[in-house]
Order: structure tokens, then C-alpha cells, then sequence
């Protein structure tokens, strides 16, 4: 594994090990960037701005992003392979969803940018001579990219792609536990003749490390970071020092409504992919799910049942993190009911290593229970019974998060009532984790701030300037 800066590779640095999460073995080593180079990188950004980059056209711009996006579909199952090396997900999972997803990542905003409007007014002025205004989108800057273990590639390349699309130039930070992909984009990139400086990759840790040094660093214009919400609170702090603009995309703790006109089997099978794809970690799965009473056990029984017939799913990322859920599950055994799952899986072989957490399903926890309150980030989904649409809907939106939601239901004005009064940024009705990428995403309250997708993302990586040019 090596950083990035400037058009070379480069290896300097402690180096921290790499492990299997999948059996718990160290399979490699990447390099944690000193102060040093976190300043050279920067610096290589700055310098890129001044450089013929700053004069390329958005068609430019475009093909470059096509040809970013053909360089990872020509190496597709080594990026599958490396996805999975560092996360431990299912092959099947890294190869329709992640390694698709950063492709289509850089071809829809390559897409996007060719097809953005500049607005302009005719101003009437007392002369009669009129006014003309019109905007112009100028880059940010030099950007920084923060993101977390759980869709490397995906989240990565989700704001790379964007900012490189408006014009700035990138410091990337991937996360320490999930440094391979991003390893690959860099010779990638290196290959599409992006110019040097354009972007630039670091590894190492977040506090005390090449994350926090780069969030404060004064040569730095935005930071785009994705993580956890607490991680968001120290990011924003280093920001407002400088007021550098932020887009969060932050923890969650997502609720499911079943309403008892909802198709079973659906509201089922849809509940086993939001609560459990991924093991949990996906920062849009569903924890909680409410179930209108008179369908609670039918739909607890079905979806206990699903949990425990489910196989080749993925382990959690690490030790700590595994440790973490564990923790969540002993304080909810011994307060509530455990319906499936509830600990770690035997395989007798080298999995046992690993860090294997079984599809969980809880219920009977208060509402104030930490397994129903706090983002466990796992394969664990709590149930609990309502009896009325605005007590599901006081349930659902209660807590510091908002980020996603489900509802399902077989009554089109009731999906068309409930959903927009959930406090969430995405509600999926009958569906989940259904994504167009022109769309909004983000959340409310802790769970993030501002909106990626579409011209989103293009409103958030320029800087809009109005010309007047008086007639
Ligand atoms: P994390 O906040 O621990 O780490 C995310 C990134 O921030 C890593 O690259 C890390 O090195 C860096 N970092 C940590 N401390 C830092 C600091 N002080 N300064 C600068 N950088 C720092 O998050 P994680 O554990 O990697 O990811 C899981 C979390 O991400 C969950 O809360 C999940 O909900 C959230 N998430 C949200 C979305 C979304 O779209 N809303 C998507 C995926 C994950």
C-alpha cells in the first residue's frame, strides 16, 4: 500500500498492520502519512489549482471522469477482490454493489456536468438599458475527502467523483481498516493522466493522525466527510476555526414502520435485506422496526426465521468493532428477548478467528434501552408493537438521528401520509436502499449535513458567482 501525492507513489511512514476481518489474521501493511507529507499533499493540490487543471472546460472534466470510470471496469474483479480483502463482505455483495456503484459513481456526475445549466436574469434598470446577471460555478478548491470502512470504494469515490466533476482538487483520507481500493483508484487515476496534484491519497488514523491534520490544515478549503456523527463534531470543529465548508454524512439509527396492510412476505423479506445486508453495516439499515399490533408476531416469527435461515453473510470489520456489538447484545439478552441469533457463530475452522457476529433479531427492550437508542452499526434489528399511525410515527422519530427510514404498507395514501412526515432524509416505501444517484441524500439532527446526489453534490463542491453586466 502506498500514498499518492502529487502524481507519485510514495511509501513513507510508520506502517500499521492490515487484518482478514473475515479470520483475524494480519495479511499486510499500509503506511501511516507523517505531518510532513499530509503538508506536501496539500500543497501538490494548491499547486495543481494554478496549473492547466484550473482551465480545463466541464467537457473536459467529463471525459476524464469516463475514463476514470472504464480504468476501474477494466480491473473490476481486482477491486472485487481487494473490497472484499479489506472488509470481509461477500464477494456476490462487492460485485454487484460496490465496484458497480464507484463506476457509476464517475460516469453519472461525468453525465451530470455535461448536462448543468447556468442561470441568468434580465435586470431592468432605470434607464431602460437593462442588466444582464448570470452565474458562474467556480471550484471550491483544494478538498478533502474523509471516509469510513463500511463501502470504501463506494463512499470514496461518491464525493471524488463530484469534486473532480466542479473543478477542485482532492486530498483523500480513506479509512485505516479499509485502505485497498483506494490504493487501486490512485494507480487508476495515475493511468487516466489525471494531473499530478489532482488527486491525492494518504493513509493513516483520524485523531492524532493524517485525518486530523488534514481536517486542520489551513490549506485546505472544504472537507467532505462521511463517519460517525461524533467523528463529524471534532471535523467540524477543526473547520469552523478557518469556517470551512462541510458536507456530512454521519451515523444513523433507522427505523422500519410495518403496518398491518402491508404485504407480509414483503415487509419480511425486505426487513431481512435492510436489517441484515452487509451485516448491519451500512449506515442506511434498518435497527428498529415497529410492527402494528396485530401483525407483530406473525411478522417477528417470519423475520426470526428468515434471520436464522440466513447464510454467507459477511463478519464485522474488526475486533473493536465486533467487541462493540457484542456489548450491545450481552446488556440486551439480559434485559429483553432474544428472537434469533444473539452471538458469535461456530465454524470450527480458521473462521473462528474472525470477528462473525449471527443476524440478530431482539424485542421487549424500553424504547430507552441502549440496543433501541444507539447506532449499533451490526447485524442487529430490534421489534416492538404499535397501535396507532401517530404513535409509529412518534416512535420512528424520536432519537438524535434521521437518516433513512422505511415503511411498508399496502395503502398508497397512507405511504404518501407517512412518509414525508418522517424526520429522516430518505424514505423508501415498500423498498429499500432503492438509489437514483440525481437524487438528495443525506440526513437530519446528527445524521448529517447538507445533501450529496445529483446537482446536490455539484451545488456543494462550487461556488456560485454572479456576473452583472449593466447594458
Ligand atoms: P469514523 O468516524 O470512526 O471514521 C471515518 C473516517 O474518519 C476514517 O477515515 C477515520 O480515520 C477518520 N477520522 C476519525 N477520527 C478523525 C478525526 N479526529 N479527524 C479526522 N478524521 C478522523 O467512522 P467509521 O467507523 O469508519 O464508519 C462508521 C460510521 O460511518 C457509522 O456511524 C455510520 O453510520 C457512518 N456512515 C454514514 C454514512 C452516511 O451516508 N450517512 C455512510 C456510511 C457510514
Amino acid at each position: 500500500m502506498r500514498h499518492y501525492v502529487g502524481g507519485g507513489f510514495d511509501a513513507s511512514g510508520v506502517p500499521f498492520p492490515l487484518v482478514d476481518p473475515a479470520r483475524g489474521t494480519v495479511v499486510g501493511e499500509a503506511p501511516s502519512a507523517p505531518r510532513e507529507l499530509v503538508d506536501r499533499a496539500v500543497g501538490a493540490a494548491r499547486e495543481a489549482l494554478r496549473g492547466p487543471w484550473g482551465s480545463w472546460s466541464p467537457a473536459d472534466r467529463s471525459r476524464l471522469l469516463h475514463r476514470i470510470a472504464d480504468g476501474i471496469e477494466r480491473r473490476f474483479e481486482e477491486f472485487v477482490t481487494a473490497e472484499c480483502a479489506d472488509t470481509g463482505k461477500p464477494r456476490e455483495l462487492a460485485s454487484t454493489v460496490d465496484i458497480p456503484r464507484a463506476i457509476a459513481n464517475f460516469r453519472s456526475y461525468a453525465d451530470l456536468l455535461s448536462g448543468r445549466a447556468e442561470r441568468s436574469w434580465h435586470t431592468t434598470t432605470p434607464d431602460g438599458r437593462g442588466a444582464l446577471n448570470y452565474t458562474v460555478h467556480k471550484p471550491l478548491g483544494v478538498v478533502a475527502v474523509i471516509s469510513p470502512w463500511n463501502l470504501p470504494l463506494l463512499l470514496l469515490t461518491w464525493k471524488v467523483a463530484p469534486a473532480l466533476a466542479t473543478g477542485n482538487t482532492v486530498v483523500a483520507k480513506p479509512s485505516e481498516l479499509t485502505p485497498g481500493t483506494a490504493c487501486r483508484l490512485a494507480e487508476v487515476m495515475a493511468d487516466a493522466d489525471v494531473p499530478a496534484g489532482v488527486f491525492n491519497l494518504l493513509h493513516g488514523g483520524g485523531a492524532d493522525a493524517a485525518g486530523q491534520w488534514l481536517t486542520e490544515h489551513p490549506g485546505v478549503d472544504a472537507i467532505a466527510f462521511t463517519g460517525e456523527s461524533r467523528t463529524g463534531g471534532t471535523i467540524m470543529r477543526a473547520a469552523a476555526a478557518r469556517l470551512a465548508p462541510v458536507s456530512f454524512e454521519l451515523g444513523g439509527k433507522n427505523a422500519g414502520l410495518v403496518f398491518a396492510d402491508a404485504d407480509l412476505e414483503q415487509a419480511v423479506a425486505g426487513t431481512l435485506r435492510s436489517s441484515f445486508t452487509h451485516s448491519g453495516q451500512v449506515c442506511l439499515c434498518t435497527e428498529r422496526v415497529y410492527v402494528e399490533r396485530p401483525v407483530f408476531d406473525a411478522f417477528a416469527e417470519k423475520l426470526a426465521a428468515g434471520a436464522r435461515a440466513l447464510s454467507g453473510y459477511g463478519p464485522m470489520v474488526s475486533a473493536a468493532h465486533r467487541d462493540k456489538v457484542l456489548g450491545y447484545l450481552d446488556k440486551a439478552a439480559a434485559d429483553g428477548d432474544v428472537l434469533a441469533g444473539g452471538g458469535a457463530p461456530q465454524f470450527s475452522d480458521d473462521r473462528d478467528g474472525g470477528f462473525w457476529i449471527e443476524p440478530t433479531v431482539l424485542a421487549g427492550l424500553p424504547e430507552d434501552h441502549p440496543a433501541v437508542r444507539e447506532e449499533i452499526f451490526g447485524p442487529v434489528v430490534h421489534l416492538a408493537p404499535f397501535d396507532t399511525e401517530e404513535e409509529a410515527l412518534a416512535l420512528a422519530n424520536a432519537g438524535p438521528y434521521g437518516l433513512a427510514a422505511t415503511v411498508w404498507t399496502g395503502d398508497v395514501s397512507r405511504a404518501h401520509r407517512v412518509a414525508p412526515a418522517l424526520d429522516v432524509g430518505i424514505a423508501w416505501v415498500n423498498t429499500w436502499n432503492l438509489r437514483d444517484l440525481r437524487t438528495p441524500f443525506g440526513g437530519v439532527k446528527a445524521s448529517g449535513i447538507g445533501r450529496e446526489g445529483g446537482d446536490h453534490s455539484l451545488d456543494f463542491f462550487s461556488e456560485p458567482m454572479n456576473v452583472c453586466v449593466k447594458l
